[in-house]
Parts: structure tokens; C-alpha cells; sequence
């Protein structure tokens, strides 16, 4: 080479290698995330997650103990300027309107809506109350909707777009035994997101959905009458109903709260930004879904 040529190549792998060290931003530094149901389980495995890429969270939640002590937790190990609590009840217009306007001024706005909140109950039809149907219908399906319309008014105000993400579940997709009411109510959030998602799309909001299979470990739902219901379908426990669900995946592997924010963090990212209208079933390749 001549010899000015080798010198401008060594130059530019040494600038190469100067950007290579240099710490890199995070994904989504700069932005504001509200996580319903973020008090536990799935919910404040999501907030973390975004913590560690660098955006600020807003912990929304009925259960304000539970809340408290995710905070303590998070504010912690991150700092109490990026991570806020809200009491607050899905179901309720008014819990939910004034959420945004406390993100508003705290934060000023919004960029990422993590719709998760939610519960799940087991009745065969013929024993689901109307009072059990209208509690599924109205957590889950009523409570996404309040959570996305409220997001979508602050997201159009703000004119940059955003990014919307439905926790729903495998059972909205298919059918369970004696669960006929919260897979409705799941179906109907399923549904709710593609609809938004066109919506959304000319005004860059992007809608997106991610279906877990059973997530035994780290969430509250699977303590309570739920456990106790599904237990008793399948005639096992839960460390037997844990191997079941393990073993009926492909990869013979269970899920964890962390494998469901990793999808949450990629429909949040720009990594997603060509998604919307999608989504990611993390069920380690639910066998049901390749012999339907
Ligand atoms: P979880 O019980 O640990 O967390 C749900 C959170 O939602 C709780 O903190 C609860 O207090 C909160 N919540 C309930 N009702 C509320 C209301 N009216 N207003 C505000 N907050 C409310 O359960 P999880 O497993 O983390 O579930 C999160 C979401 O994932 C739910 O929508 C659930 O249906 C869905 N999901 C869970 C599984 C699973 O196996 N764990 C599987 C598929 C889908």
C-alpha cells in the first residue's frame, strides 16, 4: 500500500476501535413506560427490563402493598427519579384518566403502554356466575381498553407515535378446560389490539401483542383459587402441573416472567419498529399449536 494510504487505514481502525469503547445509549433511554399490573409478576419483570434499558417506569396497580414493596425493590437497585407507583384500578374510568394526568406532570408524557393487569379464574360454564363472567370481562377486556383509549389520547396529543404492548395470553388463542370466561376475555384482548393497530398506524402507534403460556413461578395468580382449580382439572399439583406444561413444549422448557419482558422490550424497542398488529407466543413451542 502506498504509504499515506496505510497511514488513513490505521487512522480510521483506531477511530473504529475508539467507538467500539465508547459506552453505547440504551434502547430505550429517554423514554416513559407505564406498566399496569407492575406490582408483580410479569408486570415488574417488564419494569425491570426497561429499567435496565435505560427508560423510566410508572408502576400502575390495584395493590398498593404489593406496589410499595416492588418499589422499594426497583427504586433500589435503579433510582426512586425513574421509577413512580400509581395506585389504580383498570376497571375504573376515572382511576385510569387521572394515572395520565399524574404521568403527564411527572413525567411529561408517555411513550410505551404495557396493558397487563389482570387475573384468571377457572369455572366450568355451567358454574360460571354471571358476577365471575362480568369480573373477567371486565378486568381484562374492559381494563385494556380504558388503559389503550387514555393512551391513545396522550400518544395523538404528543404526535410522536408510540408503542402499545397487550400481555394476553396462549389461552386467548386456544381454547382451556373450564376456563371459559378468561379465554374470552383474552380473545377479546387479542382482538382489541389488532383493531387498535390499525388505528393507531397513521399516527405511528404501534400495537402489538404477546401471548404467555402458563408462567408458574413469580406470579400471584398462579398462588390462589386459580392453582387450586387447574390443579385439580389435570389431577396434579403445581410442581406436577409445572413438568405438564414443560413437558407439552417442543423445547421442554418452562416460561419465566423474564422470558415475557424480553418480547415486552422487543415490542418496545425500535428494534420492532417495522411490528405492529403482531404477535410473539413465548410458550417454548406449545405442542398444542403444531397439532391443531
Ligand atoms: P400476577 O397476579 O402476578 O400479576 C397481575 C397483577 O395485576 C397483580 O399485581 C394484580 O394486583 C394486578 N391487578 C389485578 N386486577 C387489577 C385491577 N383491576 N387493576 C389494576 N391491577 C390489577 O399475574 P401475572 O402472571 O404476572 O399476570 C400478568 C398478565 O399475564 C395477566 O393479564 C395474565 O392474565 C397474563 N397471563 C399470565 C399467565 C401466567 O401463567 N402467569 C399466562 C398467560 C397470561
Amino acid at each position: 500500500l502506498p504509504e499515506q494510504e496505510a497511514f488513513d487505514i490505521e487512522y480510521w481502525l483506531l477511530e473504529e476501535a475508539k467507538l467500539q469503547r465508547m459506552p453505547k445509549p440504551k434502547a430505550l433511554a429517554g423514554r416513559i413506560a407505564i406498566v399496569t399490573g407492575g406490582a408483580g409478576g410479569i408486570g415488574a419483570a417488564t419494569a425491570e427490563k426497561y429499567l435496565s434499558e435505560g427508560a423510566c417506569v410508572i408502576l400502575a396497580d390495584i395493590d398498593a402493598e404489593a406496589l410499595g414493596a416492588t418499589h422499594e425493590n426497583l427504586a433500589g437497585r435503579y433510582s426512586k427519579d425513574v421509577v413512580r407507583i400509581v395506585e389504580m384500578n383498570v376497571t375504573s374510568e376515572d382511576a385510569v384518566a387521572a394515572a395520565y394526568a399524574e404521568m403527564a406532570v411527572e413525567f411529561g408524557g408517555v411513550d410505551i403502554v404495557v396493558s397487563n393487569a389482570g387475573i384468571a379464574s377457572s369455572a366450568k360454564v355451567e358454574d360460571t356466575t354471571l358476577d365471575l363472567w362480568n369480573k373477567n370481562m371486565s378486568i381484562l377486556s374492559t381494563g385494556y381498553f380504558l388503559v389503550s383509549r387514555e393512551a391513545f389520547k396522550m400518544l395523538k396529543t404528543q404526535g410522536i407515535g408510540g408503542s402499545m404492548i397487550f400481555v394476553a395470553s396462549k389461552n386467548g388463542l386456544a381454547a382451556s378446560p373450564g376456563a371459559s370466561a378468561y379465554c374470552t376475555a383474552k380473545a377479546s384482548e387479542i382482538h382489541l389490539a389488532r383493531c387498535l393497530a390499525l388505528e393507531g398506524a397513521p399516527e405511528g402507534i404501534r400495537v402489538n401483542t404477546v401471548n404467555p403460556d402458563a408462567v408458574l413461578r413469580g406470579s400471584k395468580i398462579w398462588s390462589g383459587e386459580w392453582l387450586d382449580q387447574r390443579a385439580s382439572t389435570y389431577g396434579t399439583d403445581k410442581g406436577g402441573l409445572e413438568e405438564m406444561y414443560r413437558e407439552r413444549s417442543l423445547l421442554k422448557r418452562s416460561v419465566f416472567p423474564e422470558d415475557i419482558a424480553a418480547a415486552c422490550y422487543f415490542f418496545a424497542s425500535d428494534e420492532s419498529a417495522k411490528s405492529t398488529g403482531n404477535i410473539i407466543n413465548v410458550d417454548a413451542g406449545n405442542v398444542q399449536s403444531f397439532t391443531r
